[in-house]
């Protein structure tokens, strides 16, 4: 998907989210900041896909959760141009944001804790159109049924529990929920990362078709790069609450920049036996409460220098959509 000449319908800008955490002694009032998100820009165009990677911890969650303002940003912009106007997230109160929060949905990872087991498929369906008091009894229940019929379920369905469904399942049923409000702008959070192998490609397959139907805008959170690459038009990479590569998908995996995600892709196996893996062991995650000085990523690089010691690399522009954030580039 190209990027150009088009507005986006979320621009991200400068975002941080930084913890204070208490540290040494209980009755002590010293604290220290965790940067789990620190400076993260980038552009989201209507109908496109935006896969955000990198190991656990570096900040991919808590960065799609401050989006979606389930988290206060510490700083930084979100302005999201739904209605043609862009409206900054970041600075809007609780009642304005129930204005807006219908047009963005989140998809979660866990399908077994994400669903209430006391209610019915039907209620758990159907609760976001009561709670932003949507239609009546009648137009709601219609509602639910062609919902559910939409992610590959029975209108029958919507009397049983979730106890009673299977994790690709209940999965579907987190999607109808998502899809009742009829959002504009959705971010899966590793949806698939719970599931078993075969039910994840369904569940990804029954995503990208909801998207073409939809013309949903995608914010697709995963660890699992393969994944990733089938569903993302573009692709950032998160190292220690920094994005440290953004571009096209196929640029992106054919071409990587930045080291990290070099050692990344190295890491994706390859059902070939006479494929011999690269793999580079490169050492223990960068603690986001006691991040180095200069390049977070530099006491895991091989090809660190003193400048990455001293300097944060900015993200740079390296051709059409592409942006690495490293010093040798
Ligand atoms: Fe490695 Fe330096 Fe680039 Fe950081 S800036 S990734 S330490 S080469």
């Amino acid at each position: 998907m190209t990027t150009q000449n088009k507005m986006p319908l979320l621009s991200v800008r400068d975002l941080c989210k930084y913890f204070h955490l208490p540290c040494g002694r209980r009755w002590s009032r010293k604290t220290i900041s965790v940067k789990a998100v620190d400076h993260v820009s980038f552009d989201l165009y209507p109908g496109e896909t935006l896969g955000l990677v990198g190991e656990s911890g570096c900040g991919k969650t808590t960065t799609s959760r401050a989006i979606v303002r389930a988290l206060r940003p510490t700083r930084g912009k979100i302005l999201f141009s739904d209605s043609g106007t862009p409206v900054d997230l970041a600075c809007l109160s609780e009642r304005q944001l129930k204005k807006i929060r219908p047009k963005i949905q989140m998809i979660f990872q866990d399908p077994f804790s994400s669903l209430n087991p006391r209610m019915t498929i039907g209620s758990i369906v159907t609760e976001p159109l009561v709670i932003n008091k949507i239609g009546n009894a009648k137009t709601r229940k219609e509602q639910m049924a062609e919902m559910l019929t939409k992610v590959g379920l029975k209108p029958e369905d919507a009397a049983r529990y979730p106890h009673a469904f299977s994790g690709g399942q209940r999965q579907r049923i987190g999607i109808a929920r998502a899809l009742i409000l009829k959002p504009s702008f959705v971010i899966c959070d590793e949806p698939v990362s719970a599931l078993d192998v075969s039910v994840q490609a369904q569940i990804i397959n029954l995503l990208r078709e909801l998207q073409r139907q939809f013309e949903w805008t995608l914010i697709f959170v995963a660890h699992d790069l393969n994944v990733v690459r089938y569903i993302s038009d573009r692709v950032a990479v998160m190292y220690a609450g920094r994005i440290v590569e953004l571009g096209d998908t196929e640029t992106v995996f054919n071409q990587p920049g930045h080291p990290y995600t070099k050692t990344l892709l190295s890491a994706i196996p390859y059902p070939d036996p006479d494929r011999k893996m690269e793999y580079k062991h490169m050492g223990q995650v960068a603690d986001p409460g006691h991040l180095p000085a200069g390049c977070s990523f530099h006491p895991r690089c091989s090809h660190c220098v003193e400048l990455c010691r001293q300097k944060q690399p900015d993200l740079i522009a390296q051709g059409d959509d592409h942006f690495i954030g490293c010093h040798l580039v």
